[in-house]
């Protein structure tokens, strides 16, 4: 099934296609965006409408002339993708409990198209399951742009205890994407390693032998936790005995939220959709008392299967040992590291400590400053970089302690997690700036090389973003100098990897 994108004007897109195989053999359909989308639309096509053969057949050479003649008259050209003249879409997979789409990411588009003020860059905000696990979440995104129902696998579906198939998105948001016409990805948290999953997914398999992963052009992350965060075991996951959770705990609370939530899905605005359609959680599916039995011990939050075990160390290990995260020859990865701890001034072997004008951000502060002082020596495993790796550096009574890397954060992830999946002496990476004085080893020039030239195959960890915390470059927008920079520069370095592609 491939569709045919038409640009009818600056707000709306057409995307026609023919012999919608999910729907009927003989399905046409018209799928209508329009840009920006109603906020209450969160990134869903405004209209699809589905059309018989003939009727179908008739139409698309209708909207066809009348777009060819249009294109014509204002001087537009019909989208082709990275063959043709339209920049390749941008893909934005949101992070923990994100599902707010454009609304909140602001007026970023300006800044992103800055050089493709004639032909702008399409964006596509995706809806996956805000708590979900990463496997969920990969799936979920996966059939939001192709369309059709999702499939989460029938071993990962038995193992886990839910429905293997969860809605049906009608028809997804890039039906044409294919190795031929691919898809940048931007994550924000969570966002990040979402897409790491589903390219790990489409390599394994798992979506069939017509997907590839050279479907993901480009991985953008920021302030992702590859690698896993002891933030999750702060607010509540048992650093012994993970995926349970302290029954007192701000995770704890947050598991019974989504509970209550779920519960009453089907009265509730799109922006609270859970995406727990497998998991049947909704009064239509359970009794008052089943929900209950949820809040006092939750199937779903207190499961390897949820958004909360998939960032411990533990699991970040297990998904390496597994190969997850092994660069793709062909895909283009860069990383966006934030930072608002600082070394104390009166302990030189690596403590940090939170800038105080991050006190303005509470929940930040407060979580930071607990990150500079997590004791690893809990955990239970004990995570693979304290057990294969030598200490970044010796005291002089002989004890070891770890580096920087594991002491300065975000507020919610160390900056070791945010630079990519697997450490660095177990992939390809190139570090710019002062992310880990003992990996520098490209100068300026080397980095605006790269942003001229990118290279496939290798994570470019970017110049660290100094005195930032978690969301000080996404999602909220507030139009601050970092915030146009870092659109501005992600907007040139897409279009760099547009062109590395054609060529
Ligand atoms: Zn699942
Ligand atoms: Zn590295």
């Amino acid at each position: 099934m491939r569709g045919t994108t038409i640009k009818l004007g600056l707000r709306s897109r057409l995307v026609i296609g023919g012999r919608y195989p999910r729907l009927n053999k003989h399905t046409s359909y018209f799928h209508l965006h329009l840009f920006p989308p109603p906020p209450w639309s969160a990134g869903q096509p405004q209209a699809n409408i589905y059309l018989g053969r003939r009727a179908g057949r008739l139409a698309s050479i209708i909207v066809s002339h009348y777009s060819s003649s249009r294109a014509r008259h204002c001087g537009m050209t019909r989208s082709t993708g990275p063959e043709g003249l339209e920049p390749m879409p941008l893909v934005i997979v949101q992070g923990f409990l994100g599902n707010t789409g454009r609304w909140l990411w602001g007026d970023f588009e300006r800044h992103l198209n800055r050089d493709l003020k004639s032909t702008p860059r399409r964006t596509i905000f995706v809806s996956v399951g805000p708590v979900s696990s990463l496997h969920d979440r990969a799936c979920e995104l996966y059939y939001s742009l192709l369309g059709g129902t999702v499939d989460y696998g029938e071993e990962h579906s038995t193992t886990h205890k839910h429905a293997r198939y969860g809605r049906n998105i009608g028809l997804g948001q890039y039906p044409e994407w294919s190795p031929s016409r691919p898809l940048h990805f931007l994550g924000h948290s969570i966002g990040g390693p979402t897409i790491i999953k589903l390219q790990s997914l489409i390599k394994q398999g798992h979506f069939g032998p017509s997907a590839h992963p050279k479907m993901i052009v480009s991985v953008n992350a920021v302030s992702a936790p590859f690698r896993g965060t002891q933030a999750v075991y702060i607010l509540g996951e048992r650093p012994d005995a993970a995926p349970a959770v302290n029954p007192l705990s701000v995770g704890a609370l947050v598991g019974k939220g989504v509970h209550i939530l779920s519960f009453l899905s089907p009265l509730l605005p799109r922006v609270f959709d859970l995406h727990g359609d497998c998991r049947s959680l909704t009064y239509r599916d359970i009794s008052v008392l089943s929900l209950l039995k949820q809040l006092w011990k939750s199937d779903w939050a207190e499961s390897r299967d949820a958004t909360p075990f998939d960032v411990t160390f533990q699991a970040a290990d297990e998904r390496e040992l597994m190969g997850e995260g092994d660069v793709e020859p062909e895909t283009f990865y860069q990383s966006h590291v934030a930072r608002m701890t600082q070394r104390s001034r009166s302990d030189q072997f690596g403590a940090h400590t939170p800038s105080l004008r991050h006190i303005m951000s509470p929940f930040l502060y407060i979580l930071s400053r607990l990150l500079c002082t997590f004791d690893y020596s809990n955990l239970q495993p004990p995570p693979s970089f304290l057990t294969q790796r030598a200490p970044a550096r010796s005291v002089p009574d002989g004890d070891s302690i770890m580096g920087d890397e594991y002491w300065a954060n975000d507020g919610v992830v160390p900056i070791f997690s945010q630079w990519h999946p697997l450490p660095c002496g177990r992939t390809r990476c190139r570090h710019f700036g002062p992310v880990a004085p003992e990996l520098v080893e490209y100068t300026d020039n080397d980095y605006h090389r790269d942003r001229v030239t990118p290279r496939p195959g290798i994570w470019c960890v970017n110049w660290q973003e100094e005195d930032a915390n978690h969301m000080s470059l996404l999602p909220l927008w507030t139009g601050t100098s970092r915030q146009r920079r870092f659109w501005e520069q992600l907007g040139r370095w897409l279009l760099a990897v547009d062109k590395a592609f054609v060529h």
